[in-house]
C-alpha cells in the first residue's frame, strides 16, 4: 500500500492512524490517493466547499465507482479508507456507490432517477452515457478550426508523460490517445496559442 498525499508527499505502507491525520490535515483542493496496485485504489479529494469526493476503483476501468459529495462526510472518507487498507469486503457494500462513467447524462444521475441500463454503453473501454460515443465519433470528423481568419489543425489527446500508459483516456471527455477531443472538452488545447482551448483568448471563427 501506498499513499499519495497530493502529488507532494508519499507514504510507504501508511497505518490506519497515518492516514486518519492526513485525511484531517487535506487542504481545500487537495487529494490523497491510496493505491494497492496499479487500477487497484481509493482516492478522496477535498474540494474548495469543504466537501469531500471519494472513488474507488477495482482493477478494470468499468469498476471504478464514486460517491455524491453531498452525502458523505469526512467520516465516510476515513471508514473507506479504512477498509480499503484492510481489502474488507465491506467497502464494497458500505456504501451506496455509483460507476463513474463519461458523458453528461450520467453523471446527472441521482437516486430520485435511477439510470436505465440502456441508457449506459461501454466504449474504449469504460462506461459512458449511451449518447457518448456517437458525439466522440462525430468529434473525429472535425479535424480543424478557423480562428481569427486562419484554419488550424485541432490538436489530438496526447499523452503528457511519454513513459506513462499510452491507453490513457481523456478524463474529461473519454477519447482516446490520438483521438480528437470532444468539442467544448476542457482538455482540449488550442491549436493556435498552446493554451486550453476552453480558457485561452483565442476565439473560433464562426461562420
Ligand atoms: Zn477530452
Ligand atoms: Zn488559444
Amino acid at each position: 500500500m501506498r499513499l499519495n498525499i497530493n502529488d507532494s508527499d508519499q507514504l510507504d505502507s501508511p497505518t490506519d492512524a497515518e492516514i486518519r491525520i492526513c485525511i484531517k490535515e487535506l487542504g481545500p483542493d487537495q487529494f490523497l490517493v491510496l493505491t494497492l496496485q496499479e487500477g487497484c485504489f481509493v482516492q478522496t479529494y477535498h474540494n474548495a466547499d469543504g466537501s469531500f469526493e471519494l472513488e474507488y476503483r477495482q482493477g478494470e476501468a468499468n469498476r471504478h465507482y464514486h460517491l455524491d459529495s453531498t452525502r458523505i462526510t469526512v467520516a465516510d472518507v476515513v471508514r473507506a479508507f479504512s477498509l480499503f487498507l484492510t481489502q474488507s469486503e465491506e467497502l464494497a457494500i458500505a456504501w451506496d456507490w455509483q460507476l463513474l462513467s463519461f458523458g453528461p447524462d450520467v453523471q446527472l444521475v441521482d437516486e430520485s432517477t435511477q439510470p436505465d441500463r440502456d441508457s449506459i454503453v461501454e466504449y474504449n473501454g469504460v462506461l459512458m452515457s449511451a449518447d457518448w460515443p456517437q458525439e466522440i465519433e462525430d468529434a473525429q470528423e472535425l479535424r480543424g478550426y478557423r480562428m481569427h481568419g486562419e484554419p488550424f489543425d485541432r490538436v489530438l489527446h496526447s499523452v503528457s508523460d511519454p513513459i506513462g500508459k499510452q491507453d490513457e483516456l481523456c478524463q474529461e471527455c473519454g477519447v482516446k490517445i490520438g483521438q480528437f477531443h470532444v468539442p467544448g472538452c476542457q482538455q482540449e488545447d488550442c491549436p493556435r496559442c498552446a493554451g486550453k482551448l476552453v480558457q485561452c483568448s483565442c476565439e473560433i471563427d464562426i461562420d
